[in-house]
């Protein structure tokens, strides 16, 4: 009776449900979707691990450096069990410490993209009846053009990834290593996906890239022409309201010309423009790597305002090596964004990330009278930011590293 029973139930992979991978999961999904593969399992999404039991099944995690206290700690409950489910880690944070994420009880890793690696993951598992356990497998790039960004029978509608990786190397940034050069999913491909989303009720898109202005490769005509292309198709599937430019799909102030503003301007419903300044040094922004002066930045601020638009200016305190003076340019840059009645600012701390060029360099500290300028900017609405919580999450992630949770 058991067997039968256990005969006509599908076996169980669950991915684990958390705030950081609301993007990446359905395009997990939607690989198994695409290899008809969602039909021979059962595809759940796990709250909490607890909600997956059983030798047979698969609880797959998909996570960020931030999240893996919350990891370790859910992995460690599950030590010893003998209901425990078999164990996989993707994303950014195993793809950067895979013999960490091992060390931690994960049965496979995958580094970089995941898509292919969880499609043949799911076919040796069901052509061999369960699960195989090879400890760290590298995944292929995903070809984005060949698929769809959403998971439809699965019913998730993502942010519309319209660009993935990046041909820059900041140094504080895990997009460059864990996705490798950057590609673009054609303006018909992001169009079919927008349709079966507006199928499924939704009117409202926000466009996700590492920087939105670089989408149709080189030369502005060539991205003028492509974000032309990209937001007509997608406003023929029915699209009511395009965000681009905005989270998340920021741009780089080198992106910046005053013909994608306008289109912007004219196509799209959002009024903000996110640009990563990050410093107001332009010897520091060579040591980030950024690749762009702090006058190209005010520029790219200016031709905001002139198009209509209001930008909102990240800046990044607290990379390693940074001196007081260099900090107090970029504080000079915030004063000089906020002297704009419609601008505003976004300030973040540097959180030290494996992986990154700039790994495991601890972040340099502010000075109190830093910290209570940038405290009074952000009492009068006009700056925000998780800067002081990020002060606090470097150091943590730091401690990680010492406690060997982080073996890179
Ligand atoms: S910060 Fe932006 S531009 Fe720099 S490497 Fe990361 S994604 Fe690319």
């Amino acid at each position: 009776m058991l067997s039968r029973s256990r005969e006509r139930l599908k076996p169980v992979l669950a991915f684990r449900r958390t705030p950081g991978n609301y993007n990446s999961l359905p395009s997990l999904v939607g690989a198994l979707e695409r290899a008809g593969l969602d039909s021979r399992i059962e595809l759940r999404l796990a709250g909490s691990p607890a909600e997956v039991r059983g030798p047979d099944a698969v609880l797959a995690y998909s996570f960020t450096t931030p999240a893996l206290g919350q990891v370790a700690e859910e992995l460690s409950g599950l030590k010893g069990r003998a209901e425990r489910p078999v164990l996989i880690a993707g994303g950014a944070h195993p793809s950067a410490d895979p013999e960490g994420c091992a060390a931690l009880g994960f049965d496979l890793v995958v580094v970089g993209e995941g898509e292919c690696a969880l499609v043949d993951f799911v076919r040796d598992w069901l052509s061999a009846g369960t699960p195989q356990r090879p400890q760290i497998r590298r995944g292929a790039a995903q070809d984005l053009d060949s698929s769809l960004h959403v998971a439809e029978r699965a019913g998730l509608f993502p942010f519309v990834e319209i660009s993935r990786g990046c041909d820059r190397q900041c140094a504080f940034c895990q997009t460059p290593p864990l996705f490798g050069r950057m590609r673009h999913r054609s303006p018909e491909t992001v169009a079919a996906g927008v349709r079966v989303a507006v199928r499924a009720g939704k009117r409202r898109f926000r466009f996700l890239s590492p920087d939105a202005f670089a989408y149709g490769g080189a030369g502005a005509g060539a991205r003028l022409d492509a974000l032309g292309e990209l937001l007509e198709r997608c406003r023929a599937a029915g699209a009511r309201q395009l965000m681009l430019g905005s989270f998340p799909s920021e741009v780089r102030p080198d992106s910046v010309e005053p013909a994608l503003l306008e289109l912007v301007r004219a196509r799209c419903d959002n009024r903000s423009v996110v640009v990563g300044a990050q410093a107001g040094s332009d010897a520091l922004l060579g040591r980030m790597r950024r690749g762009h002066t702090a006058a190209l930045a005010r520029r790219a601020v200016e031709l905001c305002l002139e198009a209509g638009l209001n930008p909102l200016v990240d800046v990044l305190f607290g990379f390693p090596s940074e001196t007081p003076d260099e900090r107090a340019s970029t504080l000079d840059l915030v004063r000089w964004v906020l002297s704009h009645r419609r601008a505003a600012v976004h300030a973040h701390y540097y959180i030290p990330l494996p992986g990154t060029r700039a790994w495991p360099d601890a972040p340099a500290p502010l000075e109190p009278k830093l910290r209570a300028a940038l405290a009074g900017l952000q009492a009068n609405d006009r700056l925000e930011g998780d800067w002081q919580e990020q002060i606090a999450l470097g150091r943590q992630i730091l401690d990680w590293r010492e406690r060997g949770l982080i073996r890179v």
